[in-house]
C-alpha cells in the first residue's frame, strides 16, 4: 500500500486522531455500439425495451458471443491506468434473483479479470502527489431497469441496459481524504474520456462509484468497512465519505462496533443510511459460465492497441509542466478536460504567455462557463479572443483590471477584443502629463490622507484607488505609483 497519508487529512478529535481509508469500486460503461455479448444497441436515451435482443432477454438456448470491440476498449483502459495486461481472463456467472435480471445471473470475471494491478496518480492543490491503487479492471453485463413510477399497481421493467458492457475499476484502499477521492473520480474520468473508452457521464450513470469508508487511529491496521452504494456526482461523494467518516468515529468514541454493510446517500438530508447489512449478502456462487470460453489474446494485439493510444492526461500534464513551467495542480486542471487543454494550447499557440494563459482559463473562463452553467466547448469567448486581451495586455496597451472588463464585454457582445478597445476608448492611459494632472487633483483633494500616508507609507494604496477609479481604471498603475510617490515624497519599495 502506497504512503497516502500525510498529517493534513487526520480528523482530530478529543480523544486523539482518527485516518480515513478509502477505496472505490467504478463500474463504467464501454464505449461501444453494441453490447457485450449481444448485437443490440446501446445508446442512451431510446424507448424502453427496443434494444434487446433475443440473448439479453435471456431466452432458452441463446448463446452469448463475445464482443471483440468490449475486449480491446478494456485493455485500451488497462493501458491507461499502467496496467497488467492479463492475456488470458475467464468469464463467471454471478448467480442472484432480481426482477430485472431475466438470466438468473449476470455474466462477470472473478478470479481471472481481464486486467490487474495498476496505478493513477493525482496532484493535489496542496502540492501534494498522492499515488492510488488499482487492484483490477474486470468486464462484465449491466442488468435492467424496474420502473416503479410508471403505474401504482405494477412495476415494469426495461431492458435496454440488460447486457451493455461494464468496465468494474477497483482502487485499492489507499485513498486518505473525500478530496483525494473526489480527485480519483475526476481523474479516472478525464483518463476514460481520452481514451474513448467510457464517455464518463455520471448522470446519464455511464460512470458510476461505491465507496467503501473506514476509519482508524493512524498507523493501526484496516478497520471494518461500509460501502456507500451507486454514487453519481463528485460533489456527493465528498459530502458521503465526510458524512460517513464521522459517523463511524461517532460509534467507535461511544464505545460502538462498526458493522460492515452497504448503505445509500440521501442526497436531501446529506446523510448516509443503512440499505443491507452483510449477513444479508448474497452467496453469489460464482462458477466459469460454461457457454464462453477463457478470452485469449496475444502480446501482439496488446501492443497494436497501445501504439495506437493518444496523449493521456498525464503525458500532457508533464509537458505542459517541462515546456511552460506550469505548477503540477495547474496543470492537472487544465489537462482534465481535452477541451480544455486544445484551448490552453491555442491560446498559446498565437503568442500568449502560457503561466498568464493557464490563470485566465482556470480562474476567469472556467469561473464565468460555471457559473453561466454551460459546457466549454459552448463559451463564446475564443481562444484567438483571448490571446488577443493577453497580449494587449503585455504590451501595455490595457491595464490589467480593463483586460478583465474586456474579457466580460466580448463574452456579452461577441465582438473582437481589439475592436472593442478602439470603440470604448479603453486604451491605457500611460501619458504622464494626463495621469499627473489626476494625481495633482486627488492630493489636493484628500489633505488629510495626506498627512496620513506620510505617517504610514503602507496607505499608498489608497491614493492608486483614488487615481485609478477616476481614470476609469485606464491609467498605467505603475505610473501612478511612480508619480505619486515622487509628489508625495515617499520612498520607493
Ligand atoms: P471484497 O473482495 O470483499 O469485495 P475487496 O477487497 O475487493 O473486497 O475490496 C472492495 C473495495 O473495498 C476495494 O475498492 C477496496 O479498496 C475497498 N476496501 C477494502 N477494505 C477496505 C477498508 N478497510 N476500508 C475502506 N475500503 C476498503
Amino acid at each position: 500500500m502506497t504512503n497516502n497519508s500525510s498529517t493534513s487529512n487526520l480528523i482530530h478529535s478529543s480523544t486523539g486522531d482518527w485516518e480515513m481509508v478509502i477505496g472505490l469500486e467504478v463500474p463504467a460503461q464501454v464505449t461501444s455500439r453494441a453490447k457485450l455479448f449481444s448485437g443490440a444497441a446501446t445508446e442512451f436515451g431510446a424507448e424502453p425495451n427496443s434494444q434487446v435482443s433475443l440473448v439479453d432477454a435471456a431466452m432458452p438456448g441463446m448463446l452469448p458471443v463475445i464482443n471483440e470491440e468490449c475486449v480491446a476498449q478494456a485493455v485500451r483502459t488497462g493501458l491507461g491506468l499502467n496496467a497488467k495486461i492479463n492475456l488470458r481472463s475467464v468469464f463467471d456467472r454471478k448467480n442472484y434473483f432480481y426482477p430485472d435480471l431475466p438470466q438468473g445471473y449476470q455474466i462477470s470475471q472473478f478470479t481471472q479479470p481481464i486486467v490487474g494491478e495498476g496505478d493513477v496518480v493525482l496532484d493535489m492543490e496542496d502540492g501534494e502527489s498522492v499515488t492510488v491503487g488499482i487492484e483490477r479492471l474486470h468486464l462484465e453485463q449491466d442488468a435492467g431497469k424496474s420502473l416503479h413510477d410508471q403505474d401504482p399497481k405494477n412495476s415494469y421493467v426495461d431492458l435496454n441496459r440488460s447486457g451493455v458492457a461494464l468496465m468494474e475499476i477497483v482502487s485499492k484502499p489507499d485513498i486518505r481524504s473525500a478530496a483525494q477521492a473526489q480527485a480519483y473520480v475526476t481523474k479516472l474520468r478525464s483518463i476514460l474520456r481520452y481514451l474513448g473508452t467510457c464517455n464518463g457521464d455520471m448522470e446519464e450513470g455511464s460512470l458510476r462509484a461505491d465507496v467503501n469508508v473506514s476509519v482508524r487511529r493512524p498507523g493501526a491496521s484496516l478497520g471494518t468497512r461500509c460501502e456507500i452504494k451507486n454514487m453519481n456526482s463528485i460533489r456527493f461523494i465528498g459530502q458521503a465519505i465526510e458524512y460517513e467518516a464521522h459517523r463511524q468515529i461517532d460509534i467507535l468514541e461511544e464505545g460502538g462496533e462498526i458493522i460492515q454493510q452497504t448503505r445509500l446517500f440521501d442526497t436531501k438530508i446529506g446523510e448516509t443510511r443503512s440499505m443491507r447489512s452483510k449477513e444479508e449478502a448474497h452467496d453469489y456462487r460464482y462458477f466459469p459460465d460454461p457457454d464462453l470460453l477463457p478470452v485469449e489474446f496475444s502480446q501482439e494485439f496488446v501492443d497494436g492497441l497501445a501504439a495506437k493510444l493518444p496523449e493521456l492526461p498525464d503525458q500532457k500534464k508533464i509537458r505542459f509542466m517541462t515546456d511552460w513551467n506550469l505548477a503540477p495542480y495547474d496543470a492537472e486542471l487544465l489537462v482534465a478536460e481535452k477541451e480544455r487543454a486544445d484551448y490552453f494550447e491555442e491560446i498559446v499557440g498565437l503568442g500568449a504567455d502560457p503561466k498568464a494563459s493557464a490563470n485566465l482559463i482556470l480562474n476567469q473562463h472556467l469561473g464565468r462557463v460555471n457559473k453561466e452553467g454551460i459546457a466549454f466547448e459552448a463559451a463564446p469567448v475564443s481562444a484567438a479572443a483571448n490571446a488577443a486581451i493577453l497580449k494587449m495586455t503585455r504590451d501595455g496597451m490595457i491595464s490589467g483590471k480593463i483586460a478583465k472588463e474586456l474579457y466580460d464585454l466580448v463574452w456579452e457582445t461577441g465582438k473582437d477584443p481589439e475592436q472593442l478597445v478602439e470603440e470604448r476608448g479603453l486604451k491605457q492611459v500611460t501619458d504622464t502629463g494626463a495621469i499627473e494632472k489626476v494625481v495633482d487633483e486627488v492630493i489636493s483633494a484628500n489633505p488629510k490622507q495626506v498627512e496620513q500616508v506620510k505617517a504610514k507609507p503602507q496607505t499608498l494604496g489608497w491614493f492608486v484607488g483614488q487615481v485609478m477609479q477616476k481614470t476609469g481604471g485606464k491609467a498605467n498603475p505603475q505610473a501612478v505609483n511612480t508619480l505619486l510617490r515622487e509628489k508625495l515624497d515617499i520612498a520607493d519599495e
